[in-house]
């Protein structure tokens, strides 16, 4: 039998050893142990029980292997709301929460006045955005599509467990919403943004699908697909909303400039500072572009 206080001072220790943030050993055991944070701490010289403490010694050695919390625990929180995530979707970020508030506000902002909003996200791995987007706005009619049918198994069941209703369908990119005909008020997309060659943490690229990860040379390549044939989808009066790379400010704004020059965009930055979100807006009038205030 062990104390909760020596347990998770020898993890701390082994995960700096590690080069694991050791605020994994907190979060994992708040986690495993259905407790408070609080609560534990206030009674952190108790022993723990027997079997939380062989299932906490399992999952910190894989912990300490790298693996992601989220994989040993078989889900991760996004929007408080809980996501299965397994190797064939990416873990949701925190970074993706701010985006999709971004966007709840806007889709107050421009369609108050309208009855229904169609919105699509695009690549949706664990359905994190759609599912999120279609729980916080009820005039949304969701969809998601994904290139991965694996990923999108992993989707169907997270809307399911948080009771989202989402109409999924596979394909690449624009193209089956391109055969289906739809028009959108709202386009999002956290395309894979990654530069092919960019070194990564082990945790990600060990654990994490690339196919999640990885945007063609620059980390471009997903954004330019959409920007080239986005107007077919559109309506006159639509926003589209993108997670983009802290170091694609330069690069993203000549982009959207020469290939939606009717367009206006701003880009925004992420709770740590980092340029992190692109908002692309047609026809809509009357908005303030952080982009310029800066
Ligand atoms: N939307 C999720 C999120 O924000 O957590 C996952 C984003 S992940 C960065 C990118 C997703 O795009 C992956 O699920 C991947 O399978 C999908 N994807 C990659 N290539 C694609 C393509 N050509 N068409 C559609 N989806 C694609
Ligand atoms: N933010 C993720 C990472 O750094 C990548 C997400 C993406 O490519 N869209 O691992």
């Amino acid at each position: 039998m062990t104390k909760f206080s020596k347990a998770v001072r020898a993890y701390e220790k082994l995960c700096r050893q590690a080069d694991v943030p050791e605020e994994t050993v907190m979060a994992y055991l708040v986690e495993l142990s259905q407790r408070e944070r609080y609560d534990l701490y206030a009674n952190y010289e108790e022993e723990m029980p027997q079997d939380l403490e062989t299932e906490f010694a399992a999952g910190m050695e894989r912990i300490l292997h790298q693996e992601p919390m989220a994989h040993v625990l078989g889900y991760s929180w996004f929007y408080g709301y809980k996501m299965i995530v397994n190797e064939d979707v990416l873990i949701p970020r925190v970074e993706t929460e701010e985006l999709c508030a971004e966007i709840l506000k806007r889709m107050d902002r421009y369609f108050a006045d309208c009855e229904t909003i169609e919105a699509v996200d695009i690549g949706t791995g664990s359905g994190a955005i759609a599912i999120t987007i279609a729980r916080e706005e009820p005039k949304v009619h969701m969809r998601a599509t994904d290139i991965s049918t694996d990923a999108l198994k992993t989707a169907v069941k997270n809307a399911e467990i948080n009771g989202a209703d989402i109409s999924f369908v596979a394909g690449d990119m624009l193209e089956p919403l391109i055969e289906e005909g739809v028009k959108l008020d709202v386009l999002i997309c956290n395309p894979p943004y990654i530069p092919e060659d960019e070194q990564m943490e082990k945790s990600v690229v060990d654990f994490e699908p690339h196919v999640a990860l990885f945007g063609g040379t620059d980390g471009l390549y997903f954004y330019r697909r959409i920007f080239a044939g986005c107007r077919q989808l559109l309506k006159d009066k639509a926003f589209m909303a993108f997670e983009m790379g802290w170091n694609q400010r330069e690069a993203m704004s000549r982009l959207v400039a020469e290939t939606l020059p009717e367009a206006q965009y701003e880009i925004l930055k992420d709770m740590n500072g980092k340029d992190r979100m692109l908002f692309v807006y047609f026809g809509l009038e009357g908005m303030e572009y952080s982009d310029e205030q800066e």
